[in-house]
């Protein structure tokens, strides 16, 4: 049998952890930054890339942040080169999150040309005083302009991040943002309800009493979305997130393309990016989240990132100028080293993965994790199935429509100390 912690791990996460500005909701870490100190995080995240490459053979890459898409043309190539030289370029799927912002036909075509075949662009909201109040740095026109060029630049997996439930957001106007947004075209549609995270203006604006949350508002706007997108042709997959079966226009190859391909260059990831844990997911669901939310391996590099390797779970320092002090001195800047006990984290597990609409298949969780469903959380099956929360059948236990709605009470329950 072979070892698994021999096994390369196929899943690779990288925190870019500089913005523009700091929006009023966000408690990601990232800063506002000089060109002075991205140059050295850049050598700092390619000699954590190297650190980690014998131990990687990455199928998906997920560059987040912060926004990746803020580097330069040139602190870009310096990543993408490295990567070619560490061998961690091919992924089936390969993503870079960006803003509206900050994306040009340049920088597009160079992260289309080293393989990366799939955007996902921070949208939020398509009106102008809503961008304003949650302290975005783009305008509604940007989206536009920067999906044209994403197009243009060969592109043809794109995701849009919608949020509802904003303070002072009306119905009218979410259904005029949704409507918009899916006509847009795009393969993929994430979209979450405002978070009011400590330490965050707008988790203080509402301690201050300056709005209230108004709970069946959001019910409502849930439910549009669920409608809205289902009738633009969008199969939801796990509680925030709806992708296409098949693409909803047809997309020209990049034009003038000055750009010579590196590498052979996947645009549609197959179904196996994920190392057989996907589930019964639409053919555009981002297979890197899939692969979070089935349990799987995953290394994590960039200040914050957390990583998840032959059971330990790792977190690097969310501190840049140690992050770049660690690497510098050699050795990668982990925080944190935990190893959960198997039962935890099967619980962790069970909860990641109920958030998928197609739940638990019994047999799927108990290769994933080597416990039983049925016997470790019977008590809590049942109580979730009385409430209408839970479908349990011989196959599979799955939460409801209902259930998926307070996705969160439902998973908590399936933690364990
Ligand atoms: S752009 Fe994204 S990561 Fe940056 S502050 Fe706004 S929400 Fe946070």
């Amino acid at each position: 049998m072979t070892d698994p912690s021999s096994r390369p791990v196929t899943s690779l996460y990288v925190h870019v952890p500089f913005c523009a500005q700091k929006c009023e909701y966000c408690a990601f870490y990232s800063e506002a930054a000089s060109g002075e100190l991205i140059n050295r995080y850049v050598a700092a995240l390619i000699r954590e890339l190297e650190l980690i490459s014998p131990t990687a053979a990455p199928r998906t890459i997920f560059f987040g942040g912060g926004t990746p898409s803020l580097l330069t043309l040139r602190q870009w190539e310096t990543v993408l080169r490295a990567m070619e030289r560490a061998k961690l370029l091919g992924a089936a799927e390969w993503t870079v999150e960006c803003n509206p912002a900050t994306v040009s036909l340049d920088k597009a075509r160079l992260l289309r040309s080293f393989g990366v075949n799939r955007i996902s662009m921070g949208v939020q909201s398509l009106d102008e005083k809503l961008l304003d109040r949650l302290g975005r740095v783009h305008s509604r026109e940007m989206v536009f302009k920067s999906f044209d060029i994403l197009r243009a630049a060969g592109f043809d997996n794109v995701n849009i991040d919608l949020m509802f439930a904003i303070p002072g957001q009306t119905l009218a106007v979410w259904r005029a943002t949704l409507d918009e947004a899916l006509a847009l075209g795009s393969e993929h549609l994430s979209s979450y309800e405002v978070i009011y995270e400590e330490d965050t203006p707008l988790f203080h604006q509402m301690q201050a009493g300056e709005f209230s949350v108004d709970e069946d508002l959001a019910a409502t706007m849930f439910e549009e979305l669920l409608q809205r997108s289902e009738a633009a042709g969008f199969r939801q997959y796990e509680v925030a997130n709806f992708a296409r079966e098949t693409r909803a226009t047809t997309i020209a190859p990049p034009a003038n393309d000055a750009t010579s391909s590196l590498i052979a260059v996947p645009s549609t990831a197959p179904a196996t990016a994920a190392g057989g844990l996907l589930a019964d997911v639409p053919t555009f669901a981002c297979q890197h989240n899939v692969n979070y939310w089935r349990g799987g391996e995953f290394h994590g590099v960039g200040p914050s990132a957390t990583g998840y390797v032959a059971g330990e779970r790792t977190k690097n320092w969310s501190n840049t100028q140690l992050y770049c002090e660690q690497l510098e001195a050699g050795r990668r800047a982990i925080e944190s080293r935990e190893k959960l006990p198997p039962l935890g984290r099967a619980g962790e597990t069970a909860a990641f993965g109920l958030r998928m609409n197609h739940g638990w298949p019994f047999g799927q969780f108990q290769a994933v994790t080597g416990f039983d469903l049925r016997t470790e959380w019977r008590a809590e099956m049942d109580e979730l199935t009385a409430r209408g929360f839970a479908a349990c059948s011989d196959e599979r236990f799955q939460l409801t429509p209902l259930g998926l709605r307070y996705a969160d009470f439902a998973a908590e329950k399936f933690l364990r100390p």
